[in-house]
């Protein structure tokens, strides 16, 4: 077959414009300040701060979506394209083709297309939000307030934090989720009856033990039905039902592909000249084993580093993300696996528990740490990691106090 010709080249291409394209442009910036860099984003939107876009952007008045931009082109030099759809990579001839039929040559390519989210069995359309992007987030400003309804589907973090921002902007709100209890897929059983009570306390109506079979969306409204047969009818409906990692284009080039997109200690795919990195990619964390992390921590930290790596930097990257997450004034952090049935030590500062804050410890059947929670505790993900890195089996008696609020 004849090579297709190239119509462009750059020395650094990333594939798609999110948290980590972002990051990686600085990245390389530290370490390359002359080589062009082009980053191919399907997003109507240059990189911008995911997680305000269920959060910081409904609660303070005085943040703006200008304020949520990351910068990437003024701050790094980078070309961030738009509205661009990367269709293929060909690995020997270093190039990808674009959905307007550029084809881009490459020194080294980064892979950072993140995830596309769930939809469940509703079809997502102009009522019926996959929540994902800074779109999602206009559109859903346009669909909320005023007394409305809104039904959010999940009741993890995005599902959550979704509902809090709904209920602290004049909306009606209810959580359909599996969990008999709020987050007790995540929390022990006393933490998660609280939390539940806080989503009730500000107005949520909750549907515990629930799940949607279907719905139909018309100009007016969405009409849902639940698998204990009941219907709701609301004005939208919001999905928060996690991300399906995007690794179709690695796939079709023959990468190594697993859970995500498999890079090693030095974030290289199977093909050295391809990297990945963000949700994507499926690495070896020193602490948490092989894994792939779907936290801003990780999307920032692993971008800035592919982004050197991509530059010359030999040194791998060792760093154990954590995450967060904010609802109705508490603001919790993690590190490690959050499961609600394992065995856990609930360290609390006072006797009113999760009212205040506290430290909660997940424990394998050996009594190994394997998650540390922090409840309105701040600055000690550090000390998290450590109680993560001891492998030796803990008793109850040695983790209380070990990590105490500043
Ligand atoms: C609403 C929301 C709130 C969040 N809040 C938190 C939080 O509080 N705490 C926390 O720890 N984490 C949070 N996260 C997770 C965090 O934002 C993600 O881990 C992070 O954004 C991942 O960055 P990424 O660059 O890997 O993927 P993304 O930011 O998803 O970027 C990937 C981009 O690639 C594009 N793309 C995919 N395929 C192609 C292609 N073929 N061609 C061109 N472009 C393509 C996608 O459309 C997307 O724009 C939140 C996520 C969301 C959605």
């Amino acid at each position: 077959m004849a090579a297709v010709e190239q119509t462009d080249r750059a020395e650094y291409v990333v594939v798609g414009g999110g948290m980590v394209a972002d990051a990686a442009a600085r990245g390389i910036r530290d370490r390359d300040p002359d080589g062009r860099v082009l980053v191919l984003g399907d997003d109507v939107d240059p990189p911008y701060t995911r997680p305000a876009l269920s959060k910081k952007l409904w609660i303070d008045p005085d943040f703006t979506e200008a304020d949520n931009d990351c910068g990437t082109a003024a701050d790094t030099g980078a070309e961030v394209r738009t509205g661009v759809r990367v269709t293929a990579v060909d690995t020997a001839a270093r190039t990808v083709t674009t959905d307007a039929g550029d084809v881009v040559g490459y020194g080294s390519l980064l892979l950072a297309t993140g995830g596309r989210p769930s939809s469940g069995p509703l079809e997502p359309g102009p009522r019926v939000i996959a929540f994902r992007t800074a779109q999602d987030y206009r559109d859903l400003r346009q669909l909320a307030g005023d007394g409305r309804h809104v039904v959010v589907v999940g009741g993890s973090y995005i599902g959550t934090e979704i509902a809090a921002a709904l209920a602290q902007n004049d909306t009606r709100v209810t959580l359909v989720m599996p969990d008999e209890v709020l987050g007790a897929s995540m929390f022990p059983p006393r933490l998660a009856e609280h939390f539940q009570r806080m989503f009730a306390g500000a107005g949520v109506t909750l549907r515990p033990g629930t799940r949607v079979t279907g719905g139909t969306a018309g100009d007016d409204g969405v009409e849902v039905t639940l698998d204990d047969g009941s219907t709701l009818a609301a004005d939208a409906v919001v999905l928060g039902l996690g991300i399906t990692p995007s690794t179709e284009l690695a796939e079709a080039a023959g990468l190594a592909v697993d859970d995500g997109v498999v890079v090693d200690g030095t974030l290289r795919t199977s093909d050295p000249h391809v990297f990945a990195a963000g949700d994507v990619a499926q690495y070896r964390d020193p602490l948490l084993g092989v894994t792939r992390v779907e936290h801003v921590d990780n999307a920032k930290t692993m971008g800035q580093a592919v982004g050197e790596l991509m530059a010359g930097r030999t040194e791998p990257y060792d760093h154990t993300p954590f995450f967060y997450s904010q609802v109705l004034g508490t603001r919790y952090e993690a590190v490690g696996t959050l499961d609600g049935s394992a065995r856990t030590v609930e360290d609390w500062a006072t006797d009113a528990g999760p009212e205040g804050e506290g430290v909660v410890y997940y424990l394998d059947e050996d009594g190994r740490v394997t998650g540390v929670l922090l409840w309105d505790v701040a600055e000690r993900v550090e000390q998290a990691k450590e109680v993560l890195a001891d492998r030796a089996p803990q008793t109850e008696e040695q983790l209380r106090g070990r990590i105490t609020a500043g």
